[in-house]
Protein backbone atom coordinates (compact mmCIF):
# COMPACT_ATOMS: atom_id res chain seq x y z
CA UNK A 1 0.00 0.00 0.00
CA UNK A 2 1.80 3.28 -1.25
CA UNK A 3 1.62 6.64 1.21
CA UNK A 4 -1.01 7.71 -1.58
CA UNK A 5 -3.10 5.02 -1.20
CA UNK A 6 -3.11 4.92 2.68
CA UNK A 7 -3.66 8.99 2.89
CA UNK A 8 -6.64 9.15 0.08
CA UNK A 9 -8.26 6.09 2.17
CA UNK A 10 -7.41 8.51 5.35
CA UNK A 11 -9.10 11.65 3.64
CA UNK A 12 -12.48 9.28 2.97
CA UNK A 13 -12.57 7.91 6.30
CA UNK A 14 -12.75 11.00 8.10
CA UNK A 15 -14.64 12.91 5.74
CA UNK A 16 -17.51 10.30 5.93
CA UNK A 17 -17.05 10.69 9.54
CA UNK A 18 -17.46 14.59 9.64
CA UNK A 19 -20.38 14.27 6.68
CA UNK A 20 -22.31 11.86 9.32
CA UNK A 21 -21.99 13.92 11.70
CA UNK A 22 -23.20 16.88 10.80
CA UNK A 23 -26.43 14.86 8.57
CA UNK A 24 -26.76 13.88 12.38
CA UNK A 25 -26.62 17.11 13.65
CA UNK A 26 -29.49 18.32 10.41
CA UNK A 27 -31.22 15.50 11.33
CA UNK A 28 -32.00 16.34 15.20
CA UNK A 29 -32.42 20.09 14.31
CA UNK A 30 -35.44 19.19 11.61
CA UNK A 31 -36.49 17.05 14.57
CA UNK A 32 -36.56 19.66 17.37
CA UNK A 33 -38.05 22.24 14.84
CA UNK A 34 -40.88 20.07 14.16
CA UNK A 35 -41.59 19.89 17.57
CA UNK A 36 -41.03 23.00 18.94
CA UNK A 37 -42.05 25.76 16.72
CA UNK A 38 -40.41 28.50 19.14
CA UNK A 39 -37.01 27.31 18.49
CA UNK A 40 -36.81 27.62 14.70
CA UNK A 41 -38.78 30.96 15.19
CA UNK A 42 -35.77 32.00 17.81
CA UNK A 43 -32.92 30.79 15.34
CA UNK A 44 -34.02 32.42 12.78
CA UNK A 45 -34.51 35.60 14.53
CA UNK A 46 -30.75 34.72 15.81
CA UNK A 47 -29.59 34.27 12.20
CA UNK A 48 -31.10 37.59 10.99
CA UNK A 49 -29.50 39.68 13.69
CA UNK A 50 -26.26 38.15 12.81
CA UNK A 51 -26.55 39.45 9.43
CA UNK A 52 -27.60 42.86 10.57
CA UNK A 53 -24.48 43.02 12.71
CA UNK A 54 -22.51 41.97 9.46
CA UNK A 55 -24.66 44.37 7.30
CA UNK A 56 -24.16 47.33 10.24
CA UNK A 57 -20.29 46.97 10.87
CA UNK A 58 -19.77 46.35 6.82
CA UNK A 59 -21.59 49.91 6.66
CA UNK A 60 -19.41 51.19 9.65
CA UNK A 61 -22.54 52.00 11.43
CA UNK A 62 -21.51 51.26 15.50
CA UNK A 63 -24.04 52.16 17.41
CA UNK A 64 -26.12 50.08 15.18
CA UNK A 65 -23.84 47.38 15.81
CA UNK A 66 -24.13 47.80 19.25
CA UNK A 67 -27.32 48.13 19.69
CA UNK A 68 -27.51 44.55 17.26
CA UNK A 69 -25.64 42.57 19.37
CA UNK A 70 -27.89 43.39 22.59
CA UNK A 71 -30.64 42.27 20.76
CA UNK A 72 -28.79 39.34 19.54
CA UNK A 73 -27.56 38.71 23.18
CA UNK A 74 -30.95 39.17 24.42
CA UNK A 75 -32.04 36.60 21.75
CA UNK A 76 -29.24 33.97 22.93
CA UNK A 77 -30.49 34.32 26.07
CA UNK A 78 -33.90 33.49 25.72
CA UNK A 79 -33.35 30.61 23.38
CA UNK A 80 -30.87 28.75 26.09
CA UNK A 81 -33.90 29.03 28.64
CA UNK A 82 -36.30 28.22 26.11
CA UNK A 83 -34.21 24.89 25.42
CA UNK A 84 -33.49 24.32 29.36
CA UNK A 85 -37.08 25.05 30.32
CA UNK A 86 -37.87 21.98 27.29
CA UNK A 87 -34.68 20.01 28.70
CA UNK A 88 -33.38 19.87 25.34
CA UNK A 89 -28.91 20.41 25.45
CA UNK A 90 -28.12 23.83 24.50
CA UNK A 91 -25.74 21.97 21.48
CA UNK A 92 -28.34 20.10 20.27
CA UNK A 93 -27.85 21.36 16.92
CA UNK A 94 -24.36 20.57 16.94
CA UNK A 95 -22.35 18.61 15.21
CA UNK A 96 -21.02 15.29 17.48
CA UNK A 97 -17.78 14.40 15.74
CA UNK A 98 -16.43 10.65 16.01
CA UNK A 99 -12.68 12.63 17.66
CA UNK A 100 -13.44 15.59 19.89
CA UNK A 101 -9.96 17.00 19.54
CA UNK A 102 -9.68 17.75 16.06
CA UNK A 103 -13.58 17.16 14.99
CA UNK A 104 -12.42 14.79 12.50
CA UNK A 105 -9.90 16.62 10.76
CA UNK A 106 -6.62 14.54 11.28
CA UNK A 107 -5.69 17.59 12.70
CA UNK A 108 -4.66 19.18 15.24
CA UNK A 109 -2.59 22.32 16.61
CA UNK A 110 -0.03 21.86 18.94
CA UNK A 111 2.15 25.84 19.54
CA UNK A 112 1.28 26.94 16.14
CA UNK A 113 2.09 23.77 14.81
CA UNK A 114 -0.15 21.03 12.98
CA UNK A 115 -0.27 17.62 14.03
CA UNK A 116 -1.53 14.29 13.13
CA UNK A 117 -4.37 13.02 15.73
CA UNK A 118 -4.56 9.96 17.54
CA UNK A 119 -7.60 9.33 15.27
CA UNK A 120 -5.79 9.74 12.12
CA UNK A 121 -3.33 7.25 13.57
CA UNK A 122 -5.23 4.84 14.42
CA UNK A 123 -7.36 4.96 11.32
CA UNK A 124 -4.13 4.45 9.59
CA UNK A 125 -3.07 1.28 11.27
CA UNK A 126 -6.83 0.01 11.12
CA UNK A 127 -6.14 0.38 7.40
CA UNK A 128 -2.50 -1.41 7.54
CA UNK A 129 -3.72 -4.04 9.66
CA UNK A 130 -7.21 -4.73 7.34
CA UNK A 131 -4.15 -4.58 4.07
CA UNK A 132 -1.46 -6.01 5.71
CA UNK A 133 -3.61 -8.42 7.45
CA UNK A 134 -2.07 -7.79 11.18
CA UNK A 135 -2.19 -4.81 13.05
CA UNK A 136 1.07 -3.09 14.75
CA UNK A 137 -0.61 -3.32 17.55
CA UNK A 138 0.19 -7.58 17.61
CA UNK A 139 3.68 -7.39 16.03
CA UNK A 140 5.94 -9.74 17.52
CA UNK A 141 9.81 -10.28 16.90
CA UNK A 142 12.32 -12.63 16.84
CA UNK A 143 13.44 -11.59 20.04
CA UNK A 144 10.68 -13.02 21.70
CA UNK A 145 10.94 -16.13 20.93
CA UNK A 146 11.07 -18.06 24.17
CA UNK A 147 13.13 -21.13 23.28
CA UNK A 148 12.46 -22.90 26.72
CA UNK A 149 8.71 -23.72 25.66
CA UNK A 150 10.17 -26.18 23.21
CA UNK A 151 11.66 -29.76 25.12
CA UNK A 152 15.28 -30.42 24.64
CA UNK A 153 14.20 -34.30 23.93
CA UNK A 154 14.37 -35.58 20.62
CA UNK A 155 10.54 -37.37 19.42
CA UNK A 156 10.92 -40.91 19.26
CA UNK A 157 9.11 -40.55 16.03
CA UNK A 158 11.13 -37.25 14.78
CA UNK A 159 11.86 -36.42 11.07
CA UNK A 160 14.09 -33.96 11.48
CA UNK A 161 16.54 -36.26 14.22
CA UNK A 162 16.63 -32.91 16.60
CA UNK A 163 15.31 -31.93 20.04
CA UNK A 164 12.26 -29.12 18.69
CA UNK A 165 14.48 -26.72 20.61
CA UNK A 166 17.58 -27.47 18.35
CA UNK A 167 15.21 -27.33 15.58
CA UNK A 168 12.89 -24.40 16.52
CA UNK A 169 16.73 -22.50 16.99
CA UNK A 170 17.57 -23.88 13.03
CA UNK A 171 14.48 -22.58 11.52
CA UNK A 172 14.37 -18.71 13.76
CA UNK A 173 17.91 -18.84 12.13
CA UNK A 174 16.94 -19.17 8.36
CA UNK A 175 13.77 -17.16 8.98
CA UNK A 176 16.27 -14.28 10.35
CA UNK A 177 18.10 -15.08 6.84
CA UNK A 178 14.90 -14.32 5.20
CA UNK A 179 14.11 -11.30 6.86
CA UNK A 180 17.90 -10.05 6.54
CA UNK A 181 18.40 -10.78 2.95
CA UNK A 182 15.39 -8.57 1.73
CA UNK A 183 16.79 -7.14 -1.05
CA UNK A 184 18.61 -10.28 -1.90
CA UNK A 185 18.02 -11.40 -5.52
CA UNK A 186 17.31 -15.04 -4.98
CA UNK A 187 13.32 -15.57 -4.42
CA UNK A 188 13.92 -17.62 -0.72
CA UNK A 189 10.52 -19.20 -0.58
CA UNK A 190 9.41 -20.82 2.73
CA UNK A 191 7.30 -23.84 3.39
CA UNK A 192 6.61 -24.26 7.09
CA UNK A 193 5.26 -27.96 7.76
CA UNK A 194 4.39 -29.55 10.74
CA UNK A 195 1.32 -30.44 13.26
CA UNK A 196 -1.04 -28.27 14.94
CA UNK A 197 0.15 -25.92 17.78
CA UNK A 198 4.25 -26.39 16.78
CA UNK A 199 4.59 -22.62 16.41
CA UNK A 200 4.31 -22.00 12.67
CA UNK A 201 1.96 -19.55 12.50
CA UNK A 202 3.36 -17.65 15.08
CA UNK A 203 7.22 -17.66 12.98
CA UNK A 204 5.49 -16.85 9.98
CA UNK A 205 3.39 -13.92 11.50
CA UNK A 206 6.88 -12.44 13.44
CA UNK A 207 9.01 -12.81 10.25
CA UNK A 208 5.40 -10.77 8.53
CA UNK A 209 6.22 -8.36 11.51
CA UNK A 210 9.69 -7.64 11.62
CA UNK A 211 8.98 -6.86 7.67
CA UNK A 212 6.38 -4.74 8.50
CA UNK A 213 7.90 -2.82 10.93
CA UNK A 214 11.25 -2.47 8.44
CA UNK A 215 9.09 -0.73 6.04
CA UNK A 216 9.15 -3.76 3.61
CA UNK A 217 5.27 -4.27 2.08
CA UNK A 218 3.83 -7.77 3.39
CA UNK A 219 0.53 -9.30 2.85
CA UNK A 220 -0.78 -12.29 5.52
CA UNK A 221 -3.65 -13.84 5.14
CA UNK A 222 -5.11 -17.20 6.06
CA UNK A 223 -5.90 -19.77 3.04
CA UNK A 224 -9.12 -19.23 3.29
CA UNK A 225 -9.40 -15.58 3.36
CA UNK A 226 -7.01 -15.30 0.49
CA UNK A 227 -9.16 -17.52 -1.97
CA UNK A 228 -12.14 -15.11 -0.31
CA UNK A 229 -10.52 -11.78 -0.50
CA UNK A 230 -9.95 -12.85 -4.76
CA UNK A 231 -13.20 -14.74 -5.49
CA UNK A 232 -14.91 -11.30 -3.83
CA UNK A 233 -12.81 -8.98 -6.20
CA UNK A 234 -13.36 -10.86 -9.12
CA UNK A 235 -17.19 -9.97 -8.50
CA UNK A 236 -16.75 -5.99 -7.63
CA UNK A 237 -14.28 -5.67 -10.25
CA UNK A 238 -15.06 -2.26 -10.75
CA UNK A 239 -14.56 -1.05 -7.48
CA UNK A 240 -10.72 -0.73 -7.66
CA UNK A 241 -10.26 1.72 -4.55
CA UNK A 242 -11.39 -0.59 -1.59
CA UNK A 243 -9.65 -2.17 0.73
CA UNK A 244 -9.57 -5.83 -0.74
CA UNK A 245 -8.76 -4.78 -4.51
CA UNK A 246 -5.61 -3.17 -2.72
CA UNK A 247 -5.31 -5.82 -0.88
CA UNK A 248 -5.82 -8.98 -4.56
CA UNK A 249 -3.06 -6.58 -5.98
CA UNK A 250 -0.47 -7.14 -3.31
CA UNK A 251 -1.28 -10.83 -3.21
CA UNK A 252 0.06 -10.78 -6.47
CA UNK A 253 2.77 -8.43 -5.95
CA UNK A 254 3.78 -7.92 -2.42
CA UNK A 255 7.34 -8.15 -1.61
CA UNK A 256 6.31 -10.87 0.89
CA UNK A 257 3.38 -13.09 0.84
CA UNK A 258 2.24 -15.53 3.95
CA UNK A 259 -0.53 -18.04 3.18
CA UNK A 260 -1.23 -19.82 6.82
CA UNK A 261 -3.61 -22.51 6.70
CA UNK A 262 -3.02 -24.17 3.37
CA UNK A 263 -5.17 -27.09 3.36
CA UNK A 264 -8.32 -25.59 5.59
CA UNK A 265 -9.88 -24.69 2.33
CA UNK A 266 -12.82 -25.51 1.16
CA UNK A 267 -11.55 -27.35 -2.18
CA UNK A 268 -12.34 -25.82 -5.45
CA UNK A 269 -10.80 -25.86 -8.75
CA UNK A 270 -10.96 -22.54 -8.94
CA UNK A 271 -8.83 -21.83 -5.85
CA UNK A 272 -6.14 -24.48 -7.00
CA UNK A 273 -6.05 -22.29 -10.19
CA UNK A 274 -5.99 -19.17 -8.24
CA UNK A 275 -3.18 -20.95 -6.04
CA UNK A 276 -1.35 -21.42 -9.17
CA UNK A 277 -1.69 -18.17 -10.74
CA UNK A 278 -0.29 -16.71 -7.70
CA UNK A 279 2.66 -18.89 -6.94
CA UNK A 280 3.49 -18.42 -10.86
CA UNK A 281 2.98 -14.74 -10.90
CA UNK A 282 5.38 -14.17 -7.70
CA UNK A 283 7.99 -16.69 -8.78
CA UNK A 284 8.83 -14.19 -12.34
CA UNK A 285 11.10 -11.77 -11.18
CA UNK A 286 9.41 -8.90 -12.31
CA UNK A 287 12.88 -6.56 -12.63
CA UNK A 288 12.47 -4.82 -9.34
CA UNK A 289 12.45 -6.98 -6.17
CA UNK A 290 11.37 -10.65 -5.46
CA UNK A 291 8.66 -11.68 -4.56
CA UNK A 292 8.72 -13.90 -1.61
CA UNK A 293 6.22 -16.20 -0.25
CA UNK A 294 5.83 -18.19 2.82
CA UNK A 295 3.13 -20.97 2.75
CA UNK A 296 2.05 -22.70 6.32
CA UNK A 297 0.77 -26.00 6.54
CA UNK A 298 -0.37 -28.56 8.46
CA UNK A 299 -0.83 -31.26 6.03
CA UNK A 300 2.30 -33.33 5.56
CA UNK A 301 4.40 -34.41 2.15
CA UNK A 302 2.07 -37.16 1.27
CA UNK A 303 -1.27 -35.49 2.54
CA UNK A 304 -0.61 -32.39 0.09
CA UNK A 305 0.01 -34.59 -2.44
CA UNK A 306 -3.32 -36.08 -1.91
CA UNK A 307 -5.03 -32.77 -1.37
CA UNK A 308 -3.53 -30.36 -4.67
CA UNK A 309 -3.03 -31.76 -7.77
CA UNK A 310 0.74 -31.93 -8.52
CA UNK A 311 1.20 -28.57 -10.20
CA UNK A 312 1.34 -27.22 -6.72
CA UNK A 313 2.94 -29.80 -4.85
CA UNK A 314 5.93 -29.96 -7.24
CA UNK A 315 6.13 -25.86 -6.80
CA UNK A 316 5.89 -26.22 -3.26
CA UNK A 317 8.02 -29.32 -2.93
CA UNK A 318 10.36 -28.52 -5.49
CA UNK A 319 13.78 -25.93 -4.98
CA UNK A 320 12.13 -22.71 -4.65
CA UNK A 321 11.17 -23.33 -0.98
CA UNK A 322 13.33 -23.82 1.58
CA UNK A 323 11.06 -26.24 3.71
CA UNK A 324 10.97 -25.29 7.86
CA UNK A 325 9.48 -28.48 9.36
CA UNK A 326 8.21 -27.81 13.23
CA UNK A 327 7.64 -30.52 15.59
CA UNK A 328 6.77 -31.28 19.04
CA UNK A 329 4.37 -30.64 21.63
CA UNK A 330 1.15 -28.16 21.39
CA UNK A 331 2.58 -25.58 22.88
CA UNK A 332 -0.28 -23.73 23.28
CA UNK A 333 -1.55 -26.18 25.55
CA UNK A 334 1.18 -25.41 27.93
ZN1 LIG B 1 -8.91 13.28 15.92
Amino acid sequence: MTRQEISSLIRETLSNRRLSAEAEAADRRSRIYAEYPEVQELDTEIKLCRLSIARALLQDSKSLAVQKDDELNTLISHRDAYLDEQHIPGDYDQPRYYCRRCNDTGFITVDNQYHKCSCAIEIENQLYAEVTGIHPCNFTTFDDYDLSLFSDKIMPDSITELSPRDNIASILSKCRTFVDSDSATEPGNLLFMGATGTGKSYMAKTICSELLSAGTMCIYRTAPQLFDCLLNHRMHRDDTESVEAMTADKIYNAPVLCIDDLGTEVPSPAKYADMISILDSRAEYNGRYPRRTIVVTNLRPGDLKNTYDERITSRLLGNNFTLCYFEGDDIRRR
